[in-house]
């Protein structure tokens, strides 16, 4: 492929601007379709900061779709979830996780180190045999002739040329100061939250016998988190005061005042200070996240407080909603206009988890009256108002917004654009291990033939599961005989008909080779 998609020569079908975690993700669920990829990065290697340290259980499934649920299970420890404490650390709320499998069949929280996870996902893609991965390059110009094609600028950083790739689509996945951005003409919408703050990576040689989820210390004079993220790895995060930087706290004496209060009994000579490094947290969502066929996608799209840990779990979303519709509409299954379902779907989810995030930045950091009032009085209540219980403590997201690809039905309980669980299906399998890529009907009425030849015709697997299990409870919640579920497990249209269930299946993964 080093030729392919050079002025002159056929176009690559998707080039993905940036190798972080949105772009490889991207990359590699394309792949799994049999789509050409080619992923420009600006460095070989991935970034070496850990920035992430918290994932979802939503998310996990998606890790486990790229194939590599085994390897992160080996690499990332499942935490018990959050609690709010005050200044003299005193508990005012817990919102407690399971650690162990639930609805979506993996543990709810997560924590990793976001350099392993993204070598283990560089690891992964090299499986891909469509997909190419080009380091070393400076991506600097996006333009699209109107013609169907767009031509990618980047200059080879090893030697200096500039060159052109042309590709069908062209996914921005290239970060918070994003080229693509910019080339689409898309501006960052802020949402009025920036507050910079020191993070802080320690290891210790044995055990600091704290309560084994992320801790938020609520304190306008000094907000903190900390939590462990690895068997002997620990993560502060502290709010830097007018004045102070990063520089200042460049020794462990120097951080040693900030974290005594987590060192009870531990002596100092077992821990080593692995990086200090400053970051300025913001809250921002860009105006469009697509022009044409260049699309947006991860902190390109959205910046979220990591308050919540979902800036890289957003972007995740972002690649598993796109991908399918993208291969389905280069292999002639899907209309175009599809594509412009990710906006519609995606923009309201993340524009609500940063809401969700800077409520609780609020909680921690908010002075005066207002902040006094926020913690003791709003936190500890949170659990118990509708939708906040199921964030924060089922870490269930919101559903996704109406679209052609979500069939939301108003004023009635519907199942749609929420995701299918990831259920037990009695043989021991979950319903994520049925290879579903493609679409999938899940009901507790047995199809008629002429409905199983439709849905057959078109690519969609049929699950018929008994009324009393898992996904059978679940159906019936839903007051739904039935679900079609997409390729990205969310549930498109649910109902008591199934025949309009099957009439609204669309064809999909005709031509797919590696499903
Ligand atoms: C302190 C901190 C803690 C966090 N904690 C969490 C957490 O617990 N959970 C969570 O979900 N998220 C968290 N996040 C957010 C998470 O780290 C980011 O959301 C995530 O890394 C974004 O992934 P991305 O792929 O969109 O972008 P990036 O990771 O920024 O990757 C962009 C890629 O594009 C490349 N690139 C950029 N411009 C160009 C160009 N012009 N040419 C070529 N290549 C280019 C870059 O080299 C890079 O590889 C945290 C962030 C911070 C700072």
């Amino acid at each position: 492929m080093s030729t392919s998609g050079r002025p002159g020569s056929d176009p690559v079908s998707v080039v993905i601007v940036g190798a972080g975690p949105a772009g490889v993700t991207a990359a590699t669920l394309l792949g799994q379709y049999g789509v050409e990829c080619l992923v420009l990065d600006r460095w070989d290697d991935v970034y070496p900061q850990p920035r992430a340290v918290h994932l979802d259980d939503e998310v996990y499934r998606i890790l486990a779709r790229l194939g590599i649920a085994e390897e992160f299970a080996a690499a990332s420890r499942p935490t018990l979830g959050l609690q709010l404490v005050d200044r003299n650390h005193r508990v005012f709320a817990v919102f407690d996780r399971a650690t162990e499998r639930g609805r979506h069949g993996h543990p709810a929280a997560n924590m990793f180190d976001q350099p392993e996870l993204e070598h283990l996902m560089r690891i992964n893609l090299e499986g891909q045999p469509t997909v190419r991965l080009r380091g070393n390059v400076e991506v600097t110009d996006v333009a699209q002739d109107g013609q169907g094609r767009v031509r990618v600028d980047f200059t080879d950083r090893s030697g200096g040329e500039h060159e052109s790739v042309l590709a069908h689509y062209v996914l921005g996945c290239d970060g918070a100061n994003s080229v693509v951005r910019a080339a689409i003409g898309a501006t960052m919408e802020d949402l009025r939250f920036e507050q910079r703050w020191l993070v802080l990576d320690v290891t210790c040689a044995g055990e600091l016998d704290q309560w084994e989820g992320v801790h938020q210390v609520c304190d306008p004079r000094r907000a903190a988190t900390y939590m462990r993220i690895g068997e002997s790895r620990y993560r502060w995060e502290f709010r830097l005061l007018d004045g102070e930087t990063a520089s200042d706290f460049a020794s462990m004496d120097a951080v040693l005042p900030l974290i005594n209060p987590w060192l009870e009994g531990v002596s100092t000579s077992r821990l080593r200070l692995v990086r200090a490094a400053e970051y300025t947290f913001r809250a921002q969502i860009a105006d469009h996240w697509r022009d044409r066929r260049v699309f947006l996608l991860g902190d390109a799209a959205h910046l979220t407080p990591p308050f919540i840990g979902q800036g890289l779990c957003a972007g995740l979303r972002d690649a598993m909603n796109l991908s399918w519709k993208l291969a389905g509409v280069l292999a002639g299954d899907l209309p175009e206009a599809v594509l412009d379902t990710y906006q519609a779907e995606r923009k309201p989810h993340a524009r609500a988890m940063i809401k969700l995030a800077q409520l609780i930045g609020a909680a921690m950091t908010r002075g005066g009256r207002t902040g006094d009032v926020l913690r003791r009085v709003v936190a500890p209540r949170l659990h118990r108002v509708p939708g906040m219980h199921a964030r924060i403590l089922d870490s269930e997201t919101p559903a996704l917004s109406g679209s052609v690809l979500v069939h939301r039905r108003r004023f009635a309980r519907s199942l749609a654009g929420r995701l299918c669980p990831n259920a037990l299906l009695g043989d021991g399998r979950r319903l994520d291990d049925l290879a579903i890529a493609g679409f999938l009907l899940v009901t507790r009425v047995a199809p008629t033939c002429q409905q199983r030849q439709r849905l057959f015709e078109r690519g969609t697997q049929v699950l018929e599961v008994d009324p009393a299990s898992e996904l059978g409870t679940w159906l019936s919640k839903g007051d739904s005989a039935a679900a079609l579920v997409r390729p990205d497990h969310t549930v498109m249209r649910s109902g008591r008909d199934l025949a309009a269930l099957a009439e609204a299946a669309p064809r999909f993964g005709s031509r797919f080779v590696s499903l």
